[in-house]
């Protein structure tokens, strides 16, 4: 069964005069418990792909489908209440509030979104930390965790709601490399434990390595074969 499927799906940024095509008749489908990349040069489509899963964009043409739900036009409120129940997101740089201590920044997505009382935030948060590993850094501030430590603290809060699915944008584009595969290896770790399927974008081909899953974008276009990709990876 698919978590994600696109069907035909176009998207144009109009930029004043000058139409920008970032995805043009795209189809795949993403299996639930998967684990799988989208992967392309910069300007491929990655990002925009994902902020279709993710609610954050309409597509132009097509239907994307989430979660057994038609997401392509859902207006902004009922988007927002989708992503906060069914979607974690993991960014490249982390984005951790850096007032907020570790615990604070997992708990804020429970006390944000979900509105959840306090005696069952502290389970929730110290449950997805200890499967991350962080539980002994719950007190630190953002500024004080190395990048590895600031990416697990980020795939906690991605998991905190108990997400269906994680997208994670070049997650591991600020990490060394052997950060890098110890992270890909606890988002599939994590998958194995919760459940949780998750889609990551990539251009790099020792993580790609890392899906069960991987759809090749080009110039906004899925690629039946891996091209230079498939070559660097064996290079
Ligand atoms: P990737 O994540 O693979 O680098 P993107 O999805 O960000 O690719 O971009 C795909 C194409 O769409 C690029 O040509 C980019 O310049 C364009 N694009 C992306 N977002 C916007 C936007 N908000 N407005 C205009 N053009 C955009
Ligand atoms: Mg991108």
């Amino acid at each position: 069964m698919n978590i994600v499927s696109f069907e035909n799906v176009s998207k144009t940024y109009r930029i004043g005069e000058v139409d920008v095509t970032a995805l043009s008749q795209v189809s795949f489908g993403i299996s639930k418990g998967g684990f799988a990349a989208l992967v392309g040069p910069s300007g491929s489509g990655k990002t925009t792909a994902l902020n279709l899963i993710g609610c954050l964009d309409s597509p132009t043409a097509g239907e994307v489908i989430v979660a057994g739900q038609p997401v392509s036009r859902l207006d902004r409120r009922r988007g927002a209440q989708f992503r906060g129940e069914k979607l974690g997101f993991v960014f490249q740089d982390f984005n951790l509030l850096p007032v907020l201590t570790v615990f604070e920044n997992v708990e804020y997505p429970l006390l944000m979104i979900r509105d959840m009382p306090r005696g069952e935030r502290r389970p929730a948060v110290e449950r997805v930390l200890e499967a991350v590993g962080m539980t002994d850094q719950a007190g630190k501030y953002p500024a004080q965790l190395s990048g590895g430590q600031k990416q697990r603290a980020a795939i906690a809060r991605a998991l905190v709601g108990n997400p269906e699915l994680v997208l994670a944008d070049e997650p591991t584009a600020n990490l060394d490399g052997a950060t890098a595969q110890r992270v890909m290896s606890l988002m599939k770790r994590m998958r194995d434990v919760f459940g949780t399927t998750f889609v990551f974008s990539t251009h790099d081909p020792r993580i790609m390595d890392q899906a069960e899953a991987t759809f090749y974008l080009e110039d906004g276009r899925l690629l039946d074969a891996p091209t230079a990709y498939g070559e660097d990876r064996h290079a």
